[in-house]
């Protein structure tokens, strides 16, 4: 294999630039090109770039526009960064674009980033799961131009009654109100919607209920980068009583500490 420079597929995080790892800001600091995804990421993600970086918004560019790109700046020794927005792995058209990179024979590499549902629930001081409510989370869309396969639908998923986090699906909120009513959710379900979470002063959270958060999002006027969710755990913050995680439970033991009183062995 003809190995050229190496294309980073690096996860920027949701916004805030300092939510990106020390792994890609310190690729950043030494990269040739940058690629990033000018609608999402936030320019500031660039600011660690040296001044003889190659540094392009590929807002106005298709795949093809993007792959052929990458190739053409990964020349021998030189560092290519494709940066993503949240987690390059969560709908990001990443194996699109490493399949023609694989090729070309360049080398890939993909460095995680914070996805913009961890994010929305830190924002909000909410926990994705608790202790006997749901040890489950479900990361989804409802149906855009993009179908859901079959056995997906948000209906189906929803039966399931855990945490669902719903990306790309803002516009589509009586979609949702439809599958998670018919999956047997009350009216009162508790729903949180993150708009542009942790992009400072243009951060919303809006909190609701499945009968009411249309109306909630439509006044607020939110109608794009935003995360739902869906959870039995959403306001445990006020909740008077709450199963406590065994983890830290006195009379239980693991690995790093002895139970203080009788022993419940955690198997790991
Ligand atoms: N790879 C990204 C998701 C890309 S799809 C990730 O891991 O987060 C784009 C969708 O992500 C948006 O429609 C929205 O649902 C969500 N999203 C991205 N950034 C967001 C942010 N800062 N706040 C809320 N939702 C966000």
């Amino acid at each position: 294999m003809n190995t050229q420079g190496k294309v980073w597929f690096v996860g920027a995080g949701p916004g805030d630039p300092d939510l990106i790892t020390v792994k890609g800001r310190d690729l950043i600091a030494r990269a040739d090109a940058i690629l990033f995804a000018g609608s999402l990421v936030q320019t500031a993600a660039t600011q660690w770039a040296s001044e003889q970086c190659v540094i392009k918004d590929s807002k106005d560019m298709t795949l093809t526009d993007i792959t052929d790109w990458l190739i053409t700046h990964a020349q021998p020794n030189k560092t290519v960064i494709r940066l993503q927005t949240g987690d390059p792995s969560l709908y990001g058209a990443l194996i699109e674009m490493v399949q023609p990179l694989d090729a070309a024979g360049i080398e890939v590499e993909v460095v995680a980033g914070v996805s913009s549902a961890m994010a929305a629930m830190a924002c909000a001081v909410e926990s994705l799961t608790l202790p006997e409510i749901t040890q489950t989370v479900i990361l989804t869309r409802v149906a855009g131009r993009t179908p859901m396969p079959e056995g997906e639908s948000l209906a189906e998923l929803a039966q399931h009654h855990t945490t669902l986090c719903l990306y790309l699906s803002i516009t589509l909120l009586s979609t949702v109100q439809r599958d998670l009513k018919a999956a047997g959710w009350a009216d009162d379900a508790p729903v949180l919607v993150v708009h542009k979470a942790t992009w400072g002063d243009e951060q919303q959270i809006i909190r609701g209920t499945l009968a009411n958060i249309r109306e909630l999002c439509r006044a607020a006027k939110i109608n794009s980068q935003a995360m739902i969710v869906v959870s039995p755990t959403l306001g445990a913050r006020h909740w008077k009583t709450l199963a406590k995680s065994k983890l830290y439970a006195p009379d239980f033991s693991h690995r790093f500490r002895r139970a203080e009183t009788k022993t419940i062995e955690k198997k790991s």
